[in-house]
């Protein structure tokens, strides 16, 4: 990277209206075409003025045409870089920043035009890329990572842009970004989701595995062993499949969180539905069930199906964590938010069970997280049911909150966005308000 281009240093930025590249602009307005046009037409019209500023002294050009074909080509490749969506970084012969885009700006916001690159990354292995850029004859990859202001991981390619024969007002070099933070981050996410869930499924077998082995040897014979065995086992199986069945739930949810959803839903009757399906459970351990619901329809845009998941998950763990003879209520309000005009469906599941530690909260929707992992597998938990709740919340931009005070009880809440219907729009999936005042022995619904 020796040698120098006096048409590198001309900068039509300094004059000529910039665009896009600066700190501050918007990466958007530079991939449009708009912005092309407009650019090009103002470098024309400030074009004549800047020549002959810059250049009136000690003119670099052979001619003034000569110039003029310069800076068009300067200015066209400078556009095409803020173009990019990616960080890039444009440089001469010499190392020195000649060009940069709005997300190298923001990747690198110390980085101004005419620094050297030295400056903007101190990274051994870049700037020894850097260095063996001018005999390479292949692109450069490094790995970088920075840590100020929060650490990222990014892979950068150096390539050598074109013999300065042949294009002479072209940079020397073109450094481009790909930020890998969230990727990385997400391959570590699966593996360790894969690791966690075989080894849930490895303790169940494993337990199996050796029921099996005494009933084909030492409790061949013994028929009280055998039954006491086979009931241990079936409990085992049942963990593997609720197991199975939360981790499909959580990978369908996963799955579908970036497509808002389409039905309407009345919360009304969805919150009646998922009691009702966990009656037995409810009664089993003497738990009073109520719900509040509201007097009207809680419609609100989203998927009947996610909606009674998210209610069962929460009205299950008021019951699986409470005491015996303990209470889960389930509330709907309607609410609108402080200086907003639009409302919202707030629904509430507490219970008064022995409440979690507030340690706990943060990470209670984290895949497998447990406030008492022996609580939790006694109570048939599987460590899943908070995460597929809060993937479903996420869909519906809702919003989850968790609340807790130890030996009181717990309450999840869940803020909805209020559907308006518009003029003439019905649903199909609009239940039937009936199944609201489908009273039952354990479940007691009141109007509030
Ligand atoms: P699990 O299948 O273990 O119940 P969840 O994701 O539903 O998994 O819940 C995560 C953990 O949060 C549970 O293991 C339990 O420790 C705690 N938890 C959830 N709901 C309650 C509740 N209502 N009261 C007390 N602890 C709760």
């Amino acid at each position: 990277m020796a040698d120098h281009d006096d048409t590198m240093n001309a900068k039509p930025d300094e004059t000529a209206q910039r665009g896009p590249s600066q700190p501050g602009t918007t990466p958007a307005a530079a991939t449009s075409t708009a912005s092309v046009a407009s650019k090009i037409g103002n470098a024309a019209s400030g074009l004549k003025s800047w020549v002959s500023a810059r250049f009136s002294a000690n003119p670099p050009f052979k001619s003034g045409r000569e110039s003029v074909q310069r800076y068009r080509e300067t200015v066209a490749w400078q556009t095409i870089l803020d173009a990019l969506p990616a960080p890039a970084i444009a440089l001469d012969a010499n190392g020195i920043v000649r060009h940069h885009n709005a997300a190298a700006a923001a990747l690198y916001p110390a980085m101004s035009t005419g620094q050297p690159i030295s400056r903007v990354s101190r990274n051994p292995s870049f700037m020894a890329a850097v260095d063996q850029l001018a005999d390479a004859s292949e692109p450069i990859h490094v790995e970088l990572v920075e840590r100020v202001p929060v650490e990222r991981r990014f892979y950068a390619t150096l390539a050598r842009v074109a013999p300065r024969e042949i294009t002479p007002g072209l940079p020397q070099a073109l450094i481009t970004f790909r930020d890998t933070t969230e990727q990385d981050k997400l391959v570590q996410m699966r593996a360790d989701f894969i690791a966690n869930a075989s080894h849930e499924l490895r303790t169940p077998l494993a337990s199996l595995r050796g029921f099996i082995e005494t009933l084909q040897g030492p409790a061949r014979d013994d028929p009280r062993a055998r039954e006491r065995f086979l009931s241990i086992m079936a409990t085992q199986a049942e963990r593997m499949t609720r197991l199975i069945d939360d981790l499909l739930s959580l990978s369908r949810a996963e799955m579908r969180v970036h497509l808002p959803p389409q039905g309407i839903v009345d919360l009304n009757t969805v919150c009646a539905s998922a009691v009702a399906t966990l009656e037995a459970l409810a009664a089993a351990s003497q738990t009073n069930v109520t719900v509040n619901a509201l007097p009207q329809p809680a419609l609100i845009r989203g998927e009947r199906d996610e909606m009674i998941q998210v209610f069962q998950n929460l009205i299950q763990n008021g019951i699986k964590y409470g005491h015996d003879g303990g209470n889960v209520t389930v509330t709907l309000s309607r609410e609108r938010p402080a200086g907003q005009n639009r409302e919202q469906i707030v629904t509430t599941v507490t219970d008064d069970g022995p409440g979690i530690a507030p340690e706990h909260l943060p990470r209670l929707t984290e895949r497998f997280y447990r406030a008492s992992v022996s609580s939790s597998r006694e109570k048939g938990g599987t460590g899943l049911g908070l995460a597929i709740v809060k993937h479903i919340v996420n869909r519906h931009r809702a919003d989850l909150k968790i609340a807790s005070v130890l030996g009181s009880g717990s309450t999840f809440s869940i803020s909805f966005d209020a559907l308006v219907l518009q003029r003439n729009e019905t649903d199909p999936q609009l239940e039937n308000k009936r199944a609201i005042t489908n009273d039952k022995t354990v479940i007691k619904h009141s109007f509030s």
